[in-house]
């Protein structure tokens, strides 16, 4: 009976809450509520994951985000393809801190998004742990490319086929230093930053593939919001 009561009672404080969020009296802060704009500077919370994962169905969310965190994004006019290589939805990626090398690449808004919440919450604060020094230029090897899974013949597109991936190489530091993923994966204090950025992309990626997972990935993670979760 009491037991009944205690649970009946312990219900009631999350339906309370629901109902007054679906009636727009209260709010919780912006970070956790599921329908304010995604803020990149905020502390991420388990709704950011749904915040990012709604870009893919809302594209508007992901410009609003843009806006919301204060950063501007060159959108980029959408291009139809036959050949099953569309660009919907895709920015100009810059980087905040870190410029891109080279320059200005083609991505879907919501990897530009995942890669900003990267950069602040993962990539920078790992610089600063390993070297007190912060990134300042990103190497790629590139993001759109109409092609099929390593290239075949046969088989799936590639999230490369809409710019929904992007291909890291390696980094240099505020002091010159270069941090390359094929020369220093598994190797010392590089090795050891390389392995924390590549677990804190698999926080905002949907899939990261670098050196662990084959060979064809020994020189750099790749990074992508398609649909197939992996991180490794
Ligand atoms: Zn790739």
């Amino acid at each position: 009976m009491f037991l009944r009561a205690l649970v009946s009672s312990l219900l009631l404080v999350p339906l309370t809450l629901v109902g007054l969020y679906v009636t727009g009296i209260w709010r919780p802060p912006p970070p956790w509520d599921p329908l304010a704009p995604l803020d990149f500077r905020d502390p991420p919370t388990p709704v950011t994951r749904w915040k990012l994962a709604r870009m893919e169905w809302q594209p508007e969310s992901c410009f609003a985000a843009f806006a919301a965190s204060g950063m501007t994004v060159a959108r980029l006019p959408d291009r139809p393809s036959e050949l099953g290589c569309p660009l919907e939805d895709t920015v100009r990626l810059t980087g905040e801190g870190a410029s891109l090398a080279p320059a200005g690449p083609v991505v879907t808004c919501p990897v530009a998004a995942a890669w900003a919440l990267f950069e602040h919450h993962a990539l920078q604060p790992a610089a600063e742990r390993h070297f007190g020094s912060r990134v300042t230029r990103v190497h790629h090897l590139g993001t759109y490319a109409c092609r099929n899974v390593y290239g075949r013949a046969e088989g799936r597109r590639s999230e490369h086929a809409t710019a929904n991936a992007l291909d890291i190489a390696g980094f240099t530091l505020g002091k010159g230093q270069e941090i390359r993923v094929v020369r220093d994966w598994g190797e010392g204090e590089a090795g050891a930053f390389l392995r924390e950025v590549r677990d804190g992309a698999c926080r905002f990626f949907r899939a990261v593939l670098g050196p662990d997972y084959n060979a064809a990935h020994r020189d750099h993670f790749h990074l992508d919001r398609g649909p197939w979760p992996r991180c490794s």
